[in-house]
């Protein structure tokens, strides 16, 4: 078990910058995901960690220790890719024992630990089948359980569940929480999926071009986006955002949102004060949190429904403003081409800067 630091972490490739001024600690026996799109710089941190890539400014600490002149095998880090690394010739069983011979653990410990870690991914039936003939799911468990048995004190995922069919990657992310609650490693994990962040994580870090812009607890990055590109990449679908401007209404400051109306008068508690908001503001609400009202002061025609189970996802408004709503089947739902009215909890709402796209007020 340790604590990861990462301080002013850089990487650049010749002139290009793949990671700027990284700043996170990940405590003892902490799950922390970071979470972007391609090309953001995770991997590339996952890698530095890993030691199989050297920064090129700044410093990781596994616990006091600067671990940068440490040799990636004598990091104790378990690593586990989006392409399973097994070896398909052997059995589940000796892939699983693989680790511990290599360091010499006894013949009854051994056993145990590949079968408590057989049990925990459900290989046990399949111990002595060579894996050369099976799924490529069970292979990524296998992988994954391979890595683990030997318990490293930090454990590294990298997309490993991009790869498997959808069905199992839900299979698969509750085995991994249990996985990490069992052994209580520091666990850091790679991922472009919101979802698996979201569901897995004490704490997401949320990347995009290079630079670490919000970490938090799922729900905190959920409710509180520190800006625009953080609002819309968490969630699915993401935080609608439009435009509006500050107006005064007899009841207070809202926003105006032109044709789409105005919004209910703005309870602010977050960073900026009411009067200093400027007066072009983009104006943040989820999906959720449109709330049909025959009384609401905000209407959109409805383009599309699109049914999802329980809940159905509304497209609302014109294509470019692309506004959509996340509603309970169990209520009567407009039809295409209908109005839907509707309000949003002035509290609920978030409210950013159209110039920095940095969050500047919101309730909370
Ligand atoms: P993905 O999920 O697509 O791997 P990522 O967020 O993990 O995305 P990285 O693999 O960390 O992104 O890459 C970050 C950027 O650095 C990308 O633009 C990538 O092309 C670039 N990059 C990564 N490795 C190298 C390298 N060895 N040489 C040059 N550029 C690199």
């Amino acid at each position: 078990m340790t604590q990861i630091a990462l301080s002013n972490l850089g990487k650049k490739f010749g002139a290009f910058t793949a990671l700027a001024q990284m700043n996170l600690t990940i405590g003892d026996g902490e799950f922390v995901a970071l979470l972007g799109p391609s090309g953001c710089g995770k991997s590339t941190t996952m890698n530095m960690i890993a030691g199989m890539v050297a920064p090129t400014e700044g410093d990781i600490r596994f616990d006091d220790r600067s671990i940068l002149n440490v040799p990636m095998s004598r990091r104790g880090v378990g690593f586990v890719f989006q392409n399973y690394a097994i070896f398909t010739h052997m059995s589940v069983r000796d892939n699983l024992s693989y680790g511990l011979r290599a360091q010499g653990v006894s013949t009854p410990e051994r056993n145990r630990r590949v079968s408590a870690m057989a049990d925990l991914l459900q290989l046990t039936p399949m111990l002595d089948r060579q894996a050369a003939g099976l799924s490529v799911n069970i292979l990524q468990r296998l992988a994954i359980g391979r890595s683990a048995v030997v318990e490293p004190a930090i454990f590294l995922l990298d997309e490993p569940l991009s790869n498997v069919d959808a069905a199992f990657r839900s299979v698969m992310r509750s085995e991994l929480k249990e996985l990490q609650r069992q052994f209580s490693q520091t666990m850091v994990y790679v991922t472009h999926d919101q979802l698996e962040a979201m569901t897995m994580a004490d704490r997401i870090a949320v990347m995009d071009h290079g630079k670490l812009l919000q970490v938090g607890t799922p729900l905190e990055i959920y409710n509180n986006p520190q800006d625009i590109f953080v609002a819309r990449f968490i969630g699915s679908p993401g935080m609608n955002i439009l435009e509006g401007r500050i107006a005064q209404s007899d009841k207070g400051k809202l926003v105006d949102l032109a044709v789409i109306g105005r919004s209910a008068p703005l309870i602010l508690s977050g960073r900026a004060a009411i009067e200093d908001l400027p007066e072009k503001i983009l104006f943040g609400f989820r999906p959720e949190q449109v709330n049909p009202d025959p009384n609401g002061t905000l209407a959109l025609p409805v383009n599309f429904v699109e049914r999802i189970g329980a809940r159905s996802i509304l497209h609302l408004g014109a294509d470019s403003m692309g506004v959509k709503a996340v509603l309970d089947n169990q209520i009567t739902l407009p039809n295409i081409g209908d109005i839907l009215r509707f309000s949003i909890d002035p509290k609920k709402v978030r409210l950013f800067d159209p110039v920095s796209g940095n969050a500047v007020g919101g309730a909370d």
